[in-house]
């Protein structure tokens, strides 16, 4: 289910961008705002990351991440962050 959301998210961005003319990168400034930069990467993320994520997260897969419920419920809890943000910016 979640990957369904994360794949959703890949693919919004583009479309804001196409028919909004709305910009795909990342509020944090990143040029594009892939499903690995959100999930792995983003700054804007981190401090939900060290809560709920392992200190190993890098080497695993996101499909194994979903399988920890700690990191399942991070991840839950950030694309709902991160959709209220796109909400506020329309
Ligand atoms: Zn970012």
């Amino acid at each position: 289910m979640l990957i369904r959301y994360l794949h959703y998210m890949e693919l919004f961005a583009p479309y804001q961008k196409r028919f909004f003319d709305k910009s795909s990168s990342c509020p944090c400034g990143e040029p594009e705002e892939t499903r690995d930069h959100f999930v792995y990467n983003c700054e804007l993320w981190k401090a939900e990351r060290s809560k709920g994520f392992s200190k190993n997260f890098m080497n695993l897969s996101l499909r194994q991440l979903l399988q920890n419920k700690y990191s399942y419920f991070t991840i839950k809890d950030m694309i709902m962050k991160r959709f209220l943000m796109s909400i506020e910016d329309i």
